[in-house]
């Protein structure tokens, strides 16, 4: 269940700037794959393409063995939990921002992900869960926006678990919280993570390193460590 593969993948932007260029790799069902490389390698638009975001300008990506292009968008992004700062947030309060990620959740179901998910900061907001957070309301940090993502992911049972792990800045109770609700989220769910974070390389059950849109090296942890 889950299996991701990338065969020679090439992303060009809209200006005609190569973003990645013949990226192969493979996420096996129930593993966790870290990309990692410099700042703009080209991890956070590798990431894009799954729920496609964008589509493959050559090569092709498959979930299960089946072109993404041939899925629809909507069971797509059914299939996968994208949790990053970027999240967009619609219109509403904050509890049904977070309720979307699974509209039959109960409300004891919504606050148990917010726990979770150290959605602390809704204490400070002024009608709490109900305070409107999207386009016109409440603003929220991208770490906040992160760990409402977070939450909504909590609420689904993705089969592929897409992660943006920007380092925001979180006080040490809340990240050992998020760190803690990641690694419940990430237990046997085909998973991929942009890290930025050694500790979360170290989990991962294979590295793939990027450097200006190439895969560069592939590899467990340990194994790059020595060929440094
Ligand atoms: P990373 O996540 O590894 O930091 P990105 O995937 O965000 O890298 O970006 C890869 C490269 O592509 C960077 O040089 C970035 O500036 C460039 N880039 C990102 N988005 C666009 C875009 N929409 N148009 C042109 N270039 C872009
Ligand atoms: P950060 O905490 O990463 O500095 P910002 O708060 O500066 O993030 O916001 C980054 C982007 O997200 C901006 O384009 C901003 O307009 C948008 N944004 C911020 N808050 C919200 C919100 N409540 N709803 C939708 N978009 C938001």
């Amino acid at each position: 269940r889950g299996r991701l593969t990338f065969s020679d993948v090439a992303y060009r932007y809209e200006d005609g700037r190569e973003g990645l260029r013949g990226v192969s790799f493979t996420v096996e069902p129930g593993e966790t794959v870290a990309l990692v490389g410099p700042s703009g390698a080209g991890k956070s638009t590798a990431l894009s393409l799954i729920p496609r975001l964008h589509d493959v300008s050559a090569g092709k990506i498959t979930l299960e063995g089946e072109d993404l292009r041939d899925v629809t968008l909507a069971s797509l992004r059914d299939s996968i939990a994208f949790v990053s700062q970027d999240t967009t947030l619609f219109d509403v309060s904050l509890l049904e921002n977070i309720w979307v990620g699974r509209p039959s959740a109960t409300r004891e179901d919504v606050e148990r992900a917010c726990s979770m998910a150290a959605i602390d900061f809704v204490d400070n907001l002024p009608e709490g869960l109900e305070t409107r957070v999207g386009p016109g309301g409440q603003r929220l940090s991208g770490g906040q926006r992160q760990r409402v993502a977070l939450a909504r992911a909590l609420l689904r049972d993705p089969r592929v678990l897409l992660l943006d792990e920007a380092t925001s800045a979180l006080d040490s109770d809340s990240e050992a919280r998020v760190q803690q609700a990641l690694a419940t989220l990430r237990s046997g769910r085909t998973t991929l993570i942009v890290a930025h974070r050694l500790s979360t390389v170290q989990a991962a059950d294979k590295i793939v390193v990027l450097e200006k849109g190439q895969v560069v090296e592939t590899g467990k942890h340990a194994e790059l460590i020595r060929r440094d």
